[in-house]
């Protein structure tokens, strides 16, 4: 099997089309088989080398990889269609003088009236056909005086184009419905559909799996296969992803491209896991198994039971499969992914290997909580974001810890974490029990003070994960290149005074 996919570098690389390229990555993998990455750069106006490398950086993050391709080489390049326009002119020209071709020297002027005139009559607004009668020497005398024409394609009349599509079964166009299409444009660049032909059988691609909004380009591409003498590959068409109102997936939905979501914080083996879902089910002995990593989907995948519909991107499901995946994952790499979304809270984190190693120790009060690693930042909030000035400035709090039970269990906090090292699992709970033994409280009446006076907050993760993380963070040297962390020592202590000065 040789597959290939085929982006056209005029914009980020959209969820649609990353899913697009995993069903051919997971056919091409599943099968030992061959993927291609072909640029389809020919739209001069609209193509950037800035959008083919976000392309490629897209792909790459997603885990994905191809065996040929403009980056990676390959015997059947070049793989960027602008740099093989020497061959669309030469199958051009072959198509011209076997007469399955013609020069045509209509206007855009000229193809726009009569496109308002059809239009105006209820008739199909496909090309008229008027340059399909113009004799080789008609033509060539117009070239000799200097027109530029483009070429178009005579698509045969009265016929009936069938194909086998692997996902949605047979598929049938009636000829007489295709105005005759161009493939080689004024200006010497190939139309999509002519270029599309050449590459896929010079790079004898035997499935191609794309789109479906490329289904009604299918026909014109397989009469060019024919006049070109070349066998059409197997087609299978995706269903498009789509929106929560059952429109294709687009900017008015919110986010769309592979980069917005890698910016939102999802994992790329998420986003890879979750796209695979979306109209193809893995299977397994439940039937229903989903978080599976790549390699697995890979095996179980095959084209013939990818889903007629695609149906819609659901952001929620997404999240989930992240959730699961961030819980997997080393938390070293999670709090290395999380330093760009610290840094757009506020909080200037440049870890070195010690930082990292606190900051992954870390991660367990984050990481069972969070969807995304851009909510990372607020989890952790406690180690950077400690005033008990703050904290009393809010008068449900104040007036709860200037309560006698509670003052008691802050003062013997403080007390007894002056004299006791840092605290990690064991010793917060040592200080906790020897806290309830001075007071007599216990619960709530004792851990909600602790958990106030501890890390400013009335909410947030398990203290026994919280705490350890604060003592061990204010014990970090000072060019760990962690903002300094203050330890639940000085906290008690700066707790106490605040809650005097209170009133
Ligand atoms: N360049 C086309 C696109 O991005 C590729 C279509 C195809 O796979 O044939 O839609």
């Amino acid at each position: 099997m040789r597959v290939r996919f085929a982006p056209s570098p005029s914009g980020h690389l959209h969820v649609g089309n990353a899913r697009t390229a995993l069903f051919n990555w997971l056919a091409a993998r599943g099968t030992g088989g061959t993927l291609i990455l072909r640029i389809e750069d020919t739209d001069v106006q609209r193509s950037t080398r800035e959008s083919e490398a976000a392309i490629v950086r897209d792909l790459r993050w997603l885990g994905l990889d191809w065996d040929e391709g403009p980056d990676v080489g390959g015997s059947r390049g070049p793989y960027r269609q602008s740099e093989r326009l020497h061959l669309y002119e030469s199958y051009a020209t072959e198509l011209l003088s076997a007469g399955h071709a013609y020069r045509c020297f209509c206007s855009s002027a000229q193809l726009d009236a009569d496109r308002q005139a059809a239009l105006a009559e209820g008739r199909d607004a496909r090309y008229p056909g008027t340059c399909r009668r113009l004799s080789i020497e008609q033509a060539a005398g117009r070239i000799a005086a200097g027109e530029r024409p483009a070429t178009r394609f005579r698509v045969p009349e009265h016929r009936d184009v069938v194909f086998e599509d692997v996902v949605r079964g047979a598929v049938r166009f009636q000829t007489d419905a295709i105005g005759d299409p161009v493939i080689v444009r004024a200006d010497g660049h190939p139309a999509y559909n002519f270029a599309v032909v050449v590459d896929d059988a010079l790079m004898e691609v035997t499935h191609v799996v794309r789109g479906e909004d490329h289904i009604s380009n299918t026909p014109r591409q397989i009469l060019l296969y024919e006049a070109l003498g070349f066998t059409p590959p197997a087609f299978a068409h995706l269903a498009l992803v789509l929106g929560p109102d059952h429109s294709p997936l687009s900017k008015r939905h919110g986010a769309t491209s592979v980069a917005e979501f890698r910016s939102k914080g999802y994992l790329p083996e998420a986003l890879v896991n979750y796209l695979a879902l979306i109209g193809w089910s893995p299977g397994g002995p439940g039937g229903n198994e989903e978080l599976l990593p790549i390699d697995e989907l890979a095996r179980r995948f095959s084209l013939d039971r990818v889903g007629l519909s695609a149906g819609v991107f659901d952001e929620e499901k997404l999240a989930w499969v992240n959730r699961h995946y961030l819980k997997m994952a080393d938390p070293h790499r999670i709090a290395e992914l999380s330093v760009p979304y610290f840094k757009e809270a506020g909080v200037e984190l440049s870890p070195d290997a010690r930082g990292v190693e606190f900051l992954a120790s870390a991660m367990a009060m984050a990481i069972s909580s969070v969807d995304r690693l851009d909510q990372v930042p607020a989890r952790l909030a406690l180690l950077f974001e400690y005033s008990p000035e703050a904290t009393l400035g809010d008068a449900q709090v104040r007036e709860e810890m200037r309560a006698e039970a509670a003052r008691a269990v802050v003062r013997a906090l403080a007390e007894e974490l002056a004299r006791a090292p840092r605290l990690d699992r064991e010793r917060f709970r040592a200080a906790a029990d020897a806290v309830r033994a001075r007071t007599g409280h216990k619960g709530k009446a004792l851990f909600h003070p602790i958990r106030v006076a501890l890390t400013g907050r009335r909410e947030g993760p398990e203290l026994d994960l919280a705490i350890p993380a604060v003592d061990l963070g204010a014990e970090l040297p000072r060019d760990a290149g962690v903002p300094p962390i203050l330890g639940c020592r000085e906290r008690a202590a700066a707790f106490v005074r605040a809650l005097d000065q209170s009133g």
